[in-house]
């Protein structure tokens, strides 16, 4: 930690908190400046309580943490690309993953339309929310249990590993034995209390950022998960809360660039739930491609007229040949792998 001093603070009081700095199990390097003086905290902050609450004393500016809060999570700890696998399919280290499927399964017929378009145009890994976190309790809430057995079986049929959402507790070992990889969405990326039981369920998370949440807040709740017992994290940029009403969230590709500096997990893009309009999908994708996404988790549906949820982002599925002849020139262009 680095405690800043403001101008001109008395050497006394320098002195008393260079004593406290001691008491608390630091090694208290003073450096002065012409004007103000900075103490440098050598010692290990997870071992000795906090000094933030230096903050208290009127002398002090700021107490500034050296380490990042997200050890695990960071390229500190491992600086590598982290390679994490959905079944049998890689992300990250150079392998770019293409997750597609409906926002909502609907039924065993909608999946499997779905899954078959998808899969002759090398779509490898299959989405579908069977718990859906709807705005209005009126709406289409999902067909849970029921949505959970089509998806297991169709993703089954035509081999591709399946992502689906938990959205609270009570479903979270029952979404574990669906899913090949689960899904936390944005609204729960700082449930922690259900990060640290889904961190437990021994499969791969894909956790997607809140919508008014920092770049440091998400990957501190991918810490939770990597804390809490699951090291598989895939980190997902679906579009923040601006004051931008054109698109659904606006999407944040710095975040994607950054995310990837500060994490050795691999991060993708939600371009459908940021765009909200299926017309820009496909140049938000290209956009996330350019950043360095490691891969795309995109909404299809076969009639998306007819979708009961998300309606207006879905690609067709018998269209998503278009999307992919544009995409996968591009991945290949950035050097990576898509199977
Ligand atoms: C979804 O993937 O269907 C979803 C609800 O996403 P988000 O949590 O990003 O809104
Ligand atoms: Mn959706």
């Amino acid at each position: 930690m680095i405690i800043v001093f403001k101008k001109h603070s008395p050497e006394e009081k320098i002195q008393e908190i260079s004593k406290i700095i001691t008491d608390l199990g630091y090694e208290p390097r003073i450096i002065r400046g012409v004007e103000q003086t900075v103490i440098a905290a050598v010692g290990d902050e997870s071992m000795h309580s906090s000094l933030e609450t230096l903050k208290m004393f009127p002398e002090i500016e700021n107490v500034l943490p050296v380490q990042k809060r997200y050890k695990l999570t960071s390229r500190e700890y491992h600086s590598d690309d982290s390679i994490i696998k959905i079944g049998k399919e890689k992300i990250g280290a150079g392998n770019f993953a293409m997750i597609a499927g409906p926002c909502s399964i609907e039924s065993y017929e909608q999946m499997r339309e779905t899954a078959a378009d998808l899969k002759k145009v090398g779509v490898k890994i299959l989405r579908g929310g069977a718990y859906k976190p709807r705005t209005s309790p009126y709406d289409f809430q999902g067909l849970g249990e029921e949505g959970l057995k089509i998806l297991k079986e169709v993703g089954k049929e035509f081999d591709m590993p399946v992502v689906t959402e938990v959205l609270g507790m009570p479903h979270a070992e029952k979404v574990a034995n669906a899913a090949d990889c689960i899904q936390i969405g944005a609204r729960n990326c700082q449930n922690y209390h259900l990060l640290e039981v889904v961190a437990s369920c021994g499969k791969p998370v894909l956790l997607k950022r809140g919508m008014a949440t920092t770049v440091e807040e998400w990957l501190s709740s991918a810490e939770y998960l990597i804390v809490h017992g699951c090291p598989n994290v895939i980190l997902c940029e679906r579009g923040i809360r601006t004051f931008e009403p054109s698109t659904r969230s606006t999407l944040d590709i710095g975040a994607v660039a950054v995310a990837k500096h500060e994490s050795h997990l691999p991060v993708i893009v939600d371009p459908s739930h940021a765009a909200g309009r299926v017309d820009l999908v496909l140049p938000l994708a290209m956009a996330a491609v350019a950043a360095g996404a490691d891969g795309l988790i995109v909404e299809s549906h076969p009639n998306p007229v007819k979708a009961s949820s998300d309606a207006a982002q879905q690609i067709p599925s018998a269209r998503f040949g278009d999307f992919m002849n544009r995409i996968v020139p591009l991945v290949q262009l950035m050097g990576k792998k898509i199977p």
